[in-house]
């Protein structure tokens, strides 16, 4: 029952031009596949030529949301081996995930076997430009043909793959954000803590707005109180102030990012302070006041650091850190890389090799 099958193209493409791949473009030749019901539970694991889904027009997804993903990657080393970047850390996720709509866990060894086959087929795929990778797209929805509103009892998980530029193409520079005071993202009971559709659904009009009067990204607050730091649309947040490195902690409304854990685990062993705990958009403006606010960095698979140079709240505008990188950010930033590029030596055991040189 977990054997995978394994069906391949018989006229492969090839990787575009690594110059030119932007984010989400293009996808590889096969695809994972597997089916959930009721009798067989998660059956047929697949691996098969990349293909378009058909849905019911009543597929209880479409109509009702209920659907999950994840985001990770791939990398090709500088010397020339594919290796994720803790992987396991995000299959568990997607469990976790699945827990909060109602979905049934899949097996994160027989998905984890099924992935390191499928990026080892399609080793090709992964760009080998610093700053590039193979995107990695986990995602599990709900299949049955059905108007009424109930937990689904068919599913499909797949895997797609889409070989992605490098994030800082232009270079490693601070964003400007703004802190919305309007929308909220999430609220504590709500879907907030998982990686579900309905989350970016509703992020968008914020996003829109933001980027109206020139901000790239939304710093969300607490949907109670609105007075407590959240996150950024698709990142965690850090702070640095007066030497110690603080994110808001894990409330049940924040999505818990592998890359925030990451940078928890490293800035600990380098020997910062580093904690989790609830922090006021006051506080910072505070800290800034006092010239103690000395770096923001977002965190997340697709950028690893985000530099933060500017924040606006409310029609006032905090310059952080003159709007240039801060140094903690970028030296965390040439320490994770240089793991995933194979650079740095992999002390934690967070690399694992799909295929060797
Ligand atoms: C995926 C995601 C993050 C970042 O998580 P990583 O595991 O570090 O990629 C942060 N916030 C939200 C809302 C996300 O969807």
């Amino acid at each position: 029952m977990s054997d995978i099958t394994i069906i391949k193209t018989d006229n492969p493409g090839t990787l575009p031009d690594e110059n030119s791949l932007g984010f989400g473009n293009y996808f590889t030749d096969h695809l994972f596949e597997m089916d959930y019901n009721p009798q067989d539970g998660w059956h047929n694991p697949r691996i098969v030529p990349y293909h378009e889904f058909s849905v019911s027009p009543a597929n209880t997804t479409l109509h009702y949301g209920q659907g999950i993903f994840e985001g990770m990657k791939a990398f090709r080393t500088v010397d020339d081996r594919v290796v994720l970047f803790r992987p396991l850390e995000y299959l568990n996720r997607l469990n976790r995930s699945a827990d909060v709509l109602c979905i049934p866990r899949v097996d994160v060894d027989l998905v984890h076997k099924a992935l390191l086959k499928l990026i080892e087929i399609e080793k090709n795929w992964v760009p080998a430009k610093q700053g590039t990778s193979l995107y990695i797209r986990p995602f599990i929805f709900a299949t049955d043909p059905y108007l009424g509103l109930r937990v689904a009892e068919n599913y499909k998980m797949a895997i797609i793959l889409s070989p992605v530029g490098a994030y800082y193409a232009a270079g490693f520079n601070p964003v400007k954000i703004r802190v919305e005071d309007k929308y909220v993202r999430a609220v504590p009971g709500g879907l907030g803590e998982a990686k579900t559709l309905g989350n970016y659904a509703a992020s968008l009009r914020a996003a829109v707005d933001a980027k109206k009067v020139g901000y790239a990204q939304t710093l969300w607050l607490d949907g109670i109180e609105r007075k407590y730091i959240e996150e950024v649309g698709a990142m965690n947040i850090f702070f640095k102030i007066n030497g110690e490195i603080i994110t808001p902690a894990l409330t049940g409304s924040i999505l818990g990012g592998i890359t925030r854990k990451t940078v928890l685990e490293i800035a600990k062993e380098w020997g910062f302070k580093a904690t989790e705990r609830r922090i006021s958009i006051d506080e910072v403006f505070e800290a800034h006041a006092k010239g103690q606010l000395e770096e923001v960095f977002g965190t997340g698979t697709a950028a690893v650091i985000s530099p933060v140079g500017e924040l606006s709240w409310k029609g006032e505008k905090l310059i952080i850190n003159d709007n240039k990188t801060g140094e903690f950010a970028q030296k965390l930033y040439d320490y994770v890389t240089g793991l995933q590029y194979g650079e740095v030596e992999d002390k934690f055991n967070w690399v694992e090799t799909v295929t060797k040189a």
